[in-house]
């Protein structure tokens, strides 16, 4: 069974009286441990696309089943639950809390997964230990690189242990030696059988995918397994 099954997905914003149709009717399915990339020119709707699979938003019409169950129509609530749950989140920002150390940072899931402050502590310095930055756990974000931080917020997105990882954009403000480190990162994600789902503009960046998908005016445009999916380095 597909751990992501889409069917008829529209979305259209509405403002007022002005209704902004984007999404026209997606089928997707993504089975476990696939790593697809998602492309596509600006405004093609990668974004909305995203908070759909990701349960930040819902559909207009169609059906989303993640893992087994029907997510389209839930309520907010329901939805903060299963996100939690079933995905973690990496982006292009990083978006860590500017005031935590990268342990406290990685620890902040766990909070709302109900797991005890010991137990959370320990788990989010053996996740840090495993991104090599065992050496940094109290650091703030602020006393962090582009590419450590990135590795924090990698961490954090592991903390629940989620099935799916999100990525948008997530080396869009790297170096290039940064940017090596993080898709290798993804690269044993997808080794360890995590199913990935990567948001990129960069051609370069699609090539780490298993699949590549292309989606243009809120259609797929393309959708093929990547021959010459890059190697771990
Ligand atoms: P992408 O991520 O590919 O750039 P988006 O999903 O951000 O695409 O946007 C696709 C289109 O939807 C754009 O034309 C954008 O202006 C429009 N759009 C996105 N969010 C909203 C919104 N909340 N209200 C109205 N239009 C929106
Ligand atoms: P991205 O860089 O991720 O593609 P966008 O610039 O498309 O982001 O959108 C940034 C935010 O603005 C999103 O939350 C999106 O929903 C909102 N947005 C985009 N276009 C519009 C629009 N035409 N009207 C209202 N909100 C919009």
């Amino acid at each position: 069974e597909a751990v992501i099954d889409i069917k008829g997905v529209t979305k259209t914003y509405v403002n007022g009286k002005l209704q902004v149709p984007v999404l026209h009717g997606i089928d997707l399915q993504i089975f476990e441990g696939e790593f697809t990339s998602i492309m596509g020119p600006s405004g093609s709707g990668k974004s909305t696309f995203m908070n759909i699979l990701g349960c930040l938003d819902r559909p207009t019409d169609g059906f989303y089943r993640l893992s087994g169950e029907e997510v389209a129509n839930l309520d907010d609530d329901q939805l903060a639950f299963v996100r939690n749950k079933k995905i973690g989140f990496v982006f292009q920002s990083f978006n860590l809390l500017s005031k935590l150390t990268a342990q406290e940072n990685v620890a902040l899931p766990m909070v709302y997964g109900g797991v005890d402050k010991v137990t959370r502590m320990e788990r989010a310095a053996k996740l840090l230990t495993d991104l090599g930055l065992g050496d940094r756990i109290d650091h703030l974000p602020a006393e962090l690189s582009g590419g450590q931080r990135q590795r924090v917020a990698i961490a954090r997105a592991l903390a629940n242990d989620p099935s799916i990882i999100m990525a948008d954009e997530p080396t869009g403000n790297l170096d290039s030696k940064s940017t090596l480190e993080v898709m290798n990162i993804f690269l044993n994600l997808y080794k360890e059988g995590r199913t990935i789902i990567l948001v990129t503009h960069e051609p370069e960046i699609a090539t780490y995918a298993s699949r590549n998908v292309v989606l243009k005016d809120g259609l797929i445009l393309e959708d093929k397994p990547n021959l010459n999916m890059a190697k771990i380095e």
